[in-house]
């Protein structure tokens, strides 16, 4: 998943229905190195699904026009990414498009055949629901972006958010079952893709203490099925439910001190880059020891170095004491069992 502050970073988010929402270049880890890579936010049909209660993205969207436009909409797009980012100058691109790039009816066939056209040659990392990972579409689309240079070209970045069936539908509303996940998994693996899942913090509803545990699970039980797991810590983004719990004082991003504990316990090394890092929308602390954390939680995405964050983890801040009262002393949210 992708997020707005991200956008604002790189300072090129576009409203222009012939531009992405975003595009920049970057260095990521990908398979155990760190490759330069293109970013690419396209706009298309949108979501199908929509309901998610944090997610904004979903109003990211041609509002308007026939499949035709759609599908002029999108080359436009691609066009205009291709004339400013040269080929030459990354190996990996990862697109998203606020919803699913193998949703034909969010990026119709030939659309998608001119965003391969961009990917030729390239590793790409490609956000989708489980319901779109379909061994054909994958292989198709394979066989459109490969030249031979890379085993697995193609890995379908997947938003899990949890492991947990009854979190996913209650504090996300995500609308799939962990089965379904593992299905979509079995597809990639068929079409000879790899599989990014990406893991929420803090959905609605859970205590900070509940939060924790509940990606400490997620990680274990995702960990077997992906080739990497990035976890993205809760932020409340404009117009959503998650909002709404927001200005009621009924939720709260999670601490960083919660970010560290989560990235030090995991068995394997988590991506993570907390957007709205240090921002009362966004995962924060107390204010003073914000920026150093969150320095160290970038570095340790690309780096894997797990004594940046023991570093930090061992500052004194008069926050920590807080969050420690917290995880102690927080009731859970209570939901009545009838109506
Ligand atoms: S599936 Fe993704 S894009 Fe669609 S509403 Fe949920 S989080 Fe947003
Ligand atoms: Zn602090």
């Amino acid at each position: 998943m992708y997020t707005s502050s991200q956008v604002d970073q790189y300072g090129m988010s576009s409203v222009s229905p012939e531009r992405p929402c975003a595009a920049w270049t970057g260095r990521d880890l990908f398979r155990g190195q760190v490759w330069p890579s293109l970013t690419v936010i396209l706009r298309t049909g949108g979501c199908a699904w929509s309901r998610c209660l944090m997610c904004s993205y979903r109003h990211e969207r041609y509002r308007s026009g026939s499949p035709e436009d759609l599908i002029r909409g999108i080359k436009a797009q691609v066009s205009w990414v291709s004339e400013r980012f040269p080929p030459g100058t990354y190996d990996l691109v990862k697109i998203y498009t606020s919803g699913s790039l193998f949703d034909r009816n969010e990026v119709p066939k030939e659309a998608l055949a001119s965003v391969a056209g961009l990917c030729s040659g390239k590793m790409v990392v490609a956000e989708t629901r489980p319901e779109y990972v379909v061994r054909e579409s994958l292989e198709e689309f394979t066989s459109l972006i490969d030249e031979g240079k890379w085993k697995s070209p193609l890995s379908v970045a997947i938003g899990l958010e949890t492991s947990d069936d009854s979190i996913r539908e209650k504090s996300i509303r995500k609308g799939f079952s962990f089965d379904q996940y593992l299905t979509a998994v079995k597809e990639a693996r068929s079409a000879g893709a790899g599989v990014k899942t990406y893991l929420l913090l803090k959905p609605l509803f859970l205590t900070e203490n509940e939060a924790i545990e509940d990606m400490q699970s997620s990680i274990a039980a995702c960990a077997a099925y992906s080739d990497v797991i990035s976890m993205n810590p809760c932020t409340v983004q404009r117009g959503t439910e998650m909002e709404r719990y927001w200005r009621y004082g009924a939720y709260r991003p999670p601490y960083l001190w919660s970010v560290l504990s989560v990235l030090l316990s995991a068995g394997t090394h988590i991506l993570c880059d907390p957007v709205g890092g240090g921002y009362e929308r966004g995962p924060h602390n107390c204010g003073k020891c914000d920026r150093e954390i969150l320095s160290a939680i970038r570095s340790y995405a690309t780096t894997g170095d797990r004594e940046l964050l023991r570093a930090v983890d061992e500052t004194e801040c008069r926050c920590r004491g807080e969050w420690e009262y917290v995880l102690a002393e927080e009731m859970p949210f209570c939901m009545p069992l009838t109506r």
